[in-house]
């Protein structure tokens, strides 16, 4: 509309100008030539004309100026025109992409919700972020924090589709920026970030050049670091990080629900004072591990320990004392047998027992007898006084003493009765 009234305009100015020129040019050749004395009728003609065109041109100019006036007006609202829609474009762009971002965290939370073990948690939230953040270069770390020593491990990792193997397990300088600071970090090209030590980042095991990491907390609880890093500079922005931080709070929850969900089933298997395997726990694997044993040919050996005099240790030193000395022997009983597949549990009071699949009665009486000893010459300090324990013990054997796990306890109650009868500290085999 524009270029055709700009047409317009031109098209008029040419027009009159041929229409005034044309004649004008034809009477000056006729009068030269021909009749000077048509002259003087020309020269009133030409100032009758121009005592017209006059005015005319005021009102072309003056129309031409109103046209200029119209066709910038038309502009303006042509540029307005074309920036609101790019911002329409954009905001359909957002849109768009927050739509997707919706329905893949809805996919994630479901996924996550599903979870029940800390393990499966971890490996979930991983596989998620790569998938949902990472590309085949982009590592996912999830640290958590040890719920008994507190610190900070690798707990789940993936590249790509693989999981990672990761030297530095504990973290390296960001981590320890996000575990100080318990703010989110984006680092978009680590060599031109002055906030962190260049050497310290050139010695890690791994080529990074930019990151992003969230902590992971639910309310005050810090339960550890959810991090995305790239071989590749600038592979990240604010968007990612944000992004980040809200797939970090789903899964905080889902975490914190997997931790809950193991401490209760620790709870119901293990002794809340010695931390070892309840009676119950032990009689459901005793039945697996003898069919076991049963299949493969192989002997199975249990040991029954019982704390020598230990009354006379509460009512010397309280209660309290004597808790601390059940503590100590379960730890040594736990740490000597560190096997594989070994059994420790806490039977009842001062009771505890051992359970060694593919073990011969030999090897087991050996194993008891060097436990013994250890736990004899064990200080214990109660009440500032420097204390000894003994214990007695039975070992009886699979299915050499007994056929049924019923019948191999009971073997190995009466070697440790005999054991009580020998004046205590000592182990007797069945
Ligand atoms: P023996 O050498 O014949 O086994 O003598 P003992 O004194 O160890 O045997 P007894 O069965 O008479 O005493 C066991 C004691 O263990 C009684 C009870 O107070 C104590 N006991 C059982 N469970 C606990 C516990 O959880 N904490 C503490 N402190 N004492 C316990
Ligand atoms: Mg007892
Ligand atoms: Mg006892």
């Amino acid at each position: 509309m524009i270029e055709k009234l700009r047409k317009q305009l031109f098209d008029l100015k040419y027009l009159f100008t041929i229409l005034f020129l044309l004649p004008l040019v034809a009477l000056f050749i006729i009068a030269t030539f021909f009749l000077p004395s048509l002259f003087n009728y020309l020269a009133f003609g030409s100032l009758i004309l121009l005592a017209y065109l006059i005015p005319l041109s005021r009102q072309l100019t003056r129309s031409k100026s109103h046209v200029i006036l119209k066709l910038q007006g038309l502009e303006e609202r042509k540029n307005l025109l074309t920036v609101e829609r790019r911002q329409e474009l954009l905001a359909i762009k957002s849109f768009r992409e927050k739509i997707i971002n919706f329905s893949e965290l809805k996919m994630f939370t479901e996924k996550i919700g599903m979870c029940l073990s800390l393990e499966d948690t971890s490996k979930t939230l991983s596989e998620e972020v790569n998938h949902l953040l990472g590309n085949k270069d982009t590592t996912v770390i999830l640290y958590l924090f040890h719920s008994r020593t507190g610190e900070l491990g690798i707990s789940s990792s993936q590249k790509g589709q693989m999981k990672v193997n990761i030297k530095s397990k504990k973290g390296d300088i960001f981590d320890e920026w996000i575990i100080k600071t318990m703010q989110s970090l984006l680092v978009e090209d680590i060599r031109s970030d002055y906030r962190f030590d260049m050497e310290k980042i050139v010695s890690s095991d791994r080529v990074i050049r930019s990151l992003i990491s969230v902590p992971i907390r639910v309310g005050n609880k810090a339960l550890g670091i959810l991090r995305v890093d790239s071989p590749c500079a600038r592979a990240f922005n604010t968007q990612d990080l944000r992004f980040l931080t809200t797939v970090g709070d789903i899964g905080a929850i889902a975490i914190e629900n997997a931790q809950l969900y193991e401490t209760v089933e620790q709870l119901a298997i293990r002794d809340g004072l010695t931390n070892l395997f309840l009676r119950r726990y032990l009689m459901d694997r005793m039945s697996e591990e003898l069919s076991r044993s049963l299949r493969r040919k192989q002997p199975l050996s249990f040991i029954m320990i019982d704390l020598d005099n230990f009354k006379q240790y509460n009512d010397k030193f309280g209660h309290t004392a004597g808790d601390i000395v059940l503590r100590t022997v379960a730890l040594l009983l736990s740490e000597f047998f560190k096997e594989p597949g070994c059994l420790v549990c806490r039977y009842g009071g001062e009771e505890f027992c051992v359970l060694l699949p593919d073990c011969k009665k030999e090897k087991a009486y050996e194993l008891a007898e060097e436990i013994r000893k250890k736990i004899a010459n064990q200080i214990i300090i109660l009440r500032r006084l420097k204390t000894r324990i003994t214990v007695s013990m039975g070992v009886a054997s699979f299915p050499l003493d007994a056929q049924i796990k019923e019948e191999l306890i009971q073997r190995a109650d009466q070697a440790l009765y005999q054991a009580k009868d020998m004046n205590r500290n000592k182990v007797v085999a069945a």
